[in-house]
C-alpha cells in the first residue's frame, strides 16, 4: 500500500492532471475509532494484523481507479479522481462505513471498528496539496467529535479555525529554539507550620508579539503535535537546574514539582531522560516531584504502575495532580506508588459554600490519611478556603492566598517576605497551638 511519501506524489499528479481539464480531486482522510483501545488491549503483534485486514477491507470497497494509501498509525488516505459531487462522494463513504459494520477478524479474534472520515475537495478548498490533506484532516476531527462512525465536509469556518490553529502551531514549533519558553513557580505552603516547603514549575510561553500566554492555550495543541515531550523535557531541565541555583545561592532546599503530560508519561524515554537530567544537572531525585493525572494512569492501569515504579526508584516523588476531575479506581490507588495528592481547585473553591465540594474535599483528605499520601489543596484563594482545610487538617496548600505563580527571579523575595506578617500566617499558627 502506497505511504505517506508516494500518496504525496500521487496527489500532485491528480491535481496536475484536474488543473489540466479543469475537474476536480476529492481526498478522503480516514481515521479508525477504537484503535488505540484494540492495540492497547491485545498487544502490538495483534494490532499490526488487524491493520492489515483494515487495509484489505478498505482495498476491496474503493473503485481501482482510486488511490488508497496509509497515512500513518490507524489513518487511511483516499485519494478520488472521478466526480467530487456532494451525492457521490457521501455515498463513496456511506460504502465505506458499510463496509466496516461487519467485523474484522484477527487471529482467533473478531473485532468491530469503525471510521471517522473528513472530505476536501480540489480546488473548492484549497489548489495545495498539502493544505488539502489538512483540510481532511481537519473534518476528519470534526466528524470524530460528532461521536466518530461518520463523515464530515470541509467548511470554510472549519478553514479559519484551522489557520488560526496552524499560525500557532507554526509558532509553538519555534518556541523552544527561539528561547521562548519560561518556567514561573509557585510556593506550596505546609499547613501545620507555615513554612514554604515546595513549588509547583508551571510553563509559559513568552511571544514577542502576543505577550505571555498560559498553558492551558498551548498545551493542548502541544500534546497533540507531540511538540510536548520536548517541552516536557525542557521543563524538567530547566527546573532542576533552577534548584541546584537556589541551593547554591542558599535558600532552603526546597522540592520543585514539575507537570508531565500523558504523551509524555507514555513516551518511552521519561524514565531514561529523566535519570539523565538528574546525572546532568546533580539535583537531588528527592527534592524532585512529577505531577500526572489519574486518567494518564487509569488508560492502562498495569503499564502505568511499571512507569511509575520505574520513576520512584530513581528516588523522584509523584503526585497525583486535579485529583478528584478524572475517574481512579480506589484499589488502584492503593498500589500507586504515590507520596501526594492535589484535591482540584474546583473542590477547594467550592469548599466553603458548597456542601457537596465541602465533603469531596474532606473525604478526599480522609483517603489519603489513610493511604499514608499527603494532600495539597490547589487553588487556595481566600481566608474561608484556609480555614475549612485548617480543620480538617489538609497538608499542603498552593494558591493565590499565598502567593501566584511567579518568575524565578522573584522567589528571593518571596522567601524573604513569607517571613515576615500575613494573616493567613497567624491563622496557621493560631489553628495549631490549638491542636
Ligand atoms: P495544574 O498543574 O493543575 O496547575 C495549577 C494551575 O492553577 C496553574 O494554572 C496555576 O496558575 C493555577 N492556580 C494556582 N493558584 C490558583 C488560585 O488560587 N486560583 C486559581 N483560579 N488558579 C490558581 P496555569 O499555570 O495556567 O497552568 C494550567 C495547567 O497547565 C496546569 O494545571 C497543568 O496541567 C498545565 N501545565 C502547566 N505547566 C506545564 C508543564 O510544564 N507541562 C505540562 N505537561 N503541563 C503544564
Ligand atoms: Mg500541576
Ligand atoms: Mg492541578
Amino acid at each position: 500500500m502506497p505511504n505517506r511519501r508516494l500518496l504525496q506524489d500521487r496527489l500532485i499528479h491528480a491535481i496536475a492532471g484536474a488543473e489540466r481539464y479543469s475537474a476536480k480531486v476529492a481526498i478522503l482522510f480516514l481515521d479508525l475509532d477504537n484503535f488505540k483501545k484494540i492495540n492497547d488491549s491485545m498487544g502490538h503483534g495483534l494490532g499490526d494484523r488487524f491493520l492489515k485486514s483494515v487495509s484489505e477491507r478498505l482495498n476491496s470497497i474503493i473503485r481501482d481507479s482510486d488511490t488508497l494509501a496509509r497515512f500513518g498509525g490507524d489513518e487511511f488516505v483516499v485519494i478520488l479522481e472521478g466526480s467530487c459531487k456532494i451525492d457521490d462522494l457521501s455515498s463513496s463513504c456511506q460504502r465505506i462505513l458499510e463496509g466496516f459494520e461487519e467485523p474484522i477478524p484477527v487471529d482467533e479474534h473478531v473485532f468491530f471498528t469503525s471510521f471517522s472520515i473528513g472530505i476536501s475537495v480540489y480546488p473548492d478548498d484549497s489548489k495545495d496539496p498539502e493544505e488539502l490533506l489538512r483540510c481532511a484532516d481537519s473534518a476528519m476531527y470534526q466528524a470524530k467529535a460528532q461521536g466518530g462512525s461518520g463523515y464530515c465536509f470541509f467548511t470554510a469556518d472549519l478553514n479559519s479555525r484551522t489557520r488560526e490553529r496552524l499560525l500557532l502551531e507554526t509558532h509553538l514549533r519555534k518556541a523552544l529554539e527561539r528561547d521562548q519558553l519560561r518556567l514561573h513557580y509557585q510556593p506550596q505552603i505546609d499547613l501545620f507550620s507555615g513554612k514554604m516547603v515546595g513549588m509547583e514549575a508551571l510553563m509559559r510561553w513568552a511571544h514577542p508579539e502576543w505577550g505571555m500566554i498560559s498553558p492551558g492555550e498551548f498545551i493542548p495543541l502541544a500534546e497533540e503535535t507531540g511538540m510536548i515531550v520536548a517541552f516536557g523535557e525542557w521543563a524538567l531541565r530547566t527546573a532542576c537546574k533552577q534548584g541546584v541555583d537556589w541551593q547554591k545561592k542558599g535558600h532552603p532546599a526546597v522540592r520543585v514539582s514539575v507537570n508531565i503530560s500523558a504523551r509524555q508519561f507514555r513516551h518511552g524515554k521519561l524514565v531514561q531522560t529523566i535519570s539523565e537530567i538528574l546525572r546532568e544537572t546533580g539535583f537531588e531525585p528527592g527534592l524532585l516531584e512529577l505531577e500526572i493525572t489519574e486518567s494518564m494512569v487509569m488508560d492502562n492501569v498495569e503499564e502505568a504502575i511499571l512507569t511509575m515504579e520505574k520513576i520512584t526508584s530513581l528516588g523522584v516523588n509523584l503526585a497525583i495532580d486535579d485529583f478528584g476531575t478524572g475517574y481512579s479506581s480506589l484499589q488502584y490507588l492503593q498500589r500507586f506508588p504515590v507520596r501526594r495528592l492535589k484535591i482540584d481547585r474546583s473542590f477547594i473553591q467550592g469548599s466553603a459554600d458548597d456542601p457537596h465540594h465541602a465533603a469531596i474535599t474532606s473525604a478526599v483528605i480522609a483517603l489519603s490519611k489513610t493511604l499514608d499520601m499527603k494532600v495539597v489543596a490547589e487553588g487556595v484563594e481566600m481566608m474561608k478556603h484556609l480555614d475549612f482545610l485548617l480543620t480538617r487538617e489538609c497538608d499542603l496548600g498552593q494558591g493565590y492566598l499565598f502567593a501566584p505563580p511567579l518568575p524565578p527571579e522573584e522567589i528571593s523575595q518571596a522567601l524573604r517576605d513569607f517571613e515576615g506578617n500575613h494573616e493567613w500566617k497567624s491563622r496557621i499558627e493560631q489553628v495549631n497551638n490549638t491542636r
